[in-house]
């Protein structure tokens, strides 16, 4: 082992944080914890891994779920298809595998929703198998510990770190190698002012010696990303809201949300609301008033949505294009699955 693979690993021992599928690193277990990770920060994932682990212990209770009550347990963590294919995936282990997890990097990735990141993360954790997981972190760890200017959002540079860390893992416990980069990225190596002082990298790292901490690594700059409009409704009659659900593929797939539409050009909002309705439930709606508007950020998007409180003036609801459409009571609104923002609509 090389001498800053004994530091890191000995830095690691001292360092590293709680986590509830550390304790118990079964496969299904790490799996899931794995999935949740992919975008999201470890503080936030926790409490949702704790209750999604609570709901379906085993891979067999997950497989044996309703998608309603896996997005339920998700509601919250963004990335929906994650949930989906995480369901998925159970389902191909029960009928496929015989209910056997998969053991090796390659049998991971036949699983809907796993990586080459995931799966050598996976295989490390729970198997020791040497395989470098190689994330966004320890793309930026290494790029400064060695001084790489590759571009870190190409595929080629990241085949490149993992031919490099091959040798350095092999040597080492792969388990506590790979999660010490990641836990080394996330806590001193951080994306701005990197703590160098509290490094175990820091005697032999090209950037922290020849000033580049700020320049590394190198990312092409990503496009702006673009930013739309929206008018939902919350139409409420008999003491009910309406609620569409939306198809199982694409973005936000099986998740609940208020009717309405994204607005074309300048389009007044109110009418667009209207004609939203009109279109996704044939359903003619008056505008009562606005009730306020939440802003959400997606990966490729962003999105400001006005929601207004609408009455029914004539028609009756059906699904034009959604997969069904619902009048729900209010204990059945907070029971639904809805995304972050639909949510926060329902909450205005
Ligand atoms: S010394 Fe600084 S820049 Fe280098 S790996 Fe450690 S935290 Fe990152």
């Amino acid at each position: 082992m090389t001498k800053w693979s004994k530091a890191l690993l000995a830095w690691f021992e001292v360092h590293r944080r709680p986590m509830p599928w550390r304790d118990d690193p079964t496969p299904y277990r790490v799996w899931v914890s794995e999935i949740m990770l992919q975008q999201t920060q470890v503080a936030t994932v926790i409490p949702y891994f704790e209750r999604f682990t609570e709901a379906f212990p085993s891979v067999g209770a997950l497989a044996a779920a309703n998608v309603q009550d896996v997005l339920k347990r998700w509601e919250g963590l963004g990335y929906y298809s994650r949930a989906r294919n995480l369901l998925k995936a159970a389902r191909f282990v029960v009928n496929d595998l015989g209910g056997h997890m998969p053991t090796s990097p390659k049998t991971w990735m036949a699983l809907p929703g796993v990586g080459e990141y995931t799966a050598a993360a996976i295989s490390s954790i729970v198997y020791g198998q040497a395989v470098p997981s190689v994330d966004g972190n320890v793309l930026r760890v290494f790029s400064r510990f060695w001084g790489l200017e590759d571009d870190v959002s190409l595929p080629a540079t990241r085949d490149m770190m993992r031919r490099r860390l091959l040798p350095h893992i092999r040597t080492a416990d792969p388990s506590a190698f790979n999660q010490a980069m990641m836990e080394l990225g996330a806590l001193v190596c951080r994306p701005r002012s990197p703590e160098c002082v509290a490094c175990p990298l820091a005697p032999r790292c090209v950037a922290r010696r020849q000033g580049l901490t700020e320049q590394l690594p190198v990312k092409a700059q990503k496009a702006k990303v673009p930013h739309h409009t929206e008018a939902v409704a919350v139409i409420t009659h008999k003491g009910k809201t309406l609620l569409c659900r939306r198809h199982e593929a694409g973005l936000l797939g099986g998740l609940w949300e208020f009717p309405g539409k994204r607005r074309d050009g300048r389009e007044g909002l109110q009418r667009a609301v209207m004609h939203g309705v009109l279109e996704q439930t044939g359903l003619t709606v008056k505008v009562l008033l606005k009730l306020g508007c939440v802003t959400h950020t997606f990966s490729h998007f962003k999105v400001t949505i006005h929601a207004y409180a609408c009455s029914v003036s004539g028609g009756a609801a059906e699904p034009l294009a959604h997969e069904e459409v619902r009048w729900v009571t209010p204990p059945e609104l907070q029971s639904l699955p809805l995304s972050t923002a639909q949510r926060k609509i329902a909450d205005l």
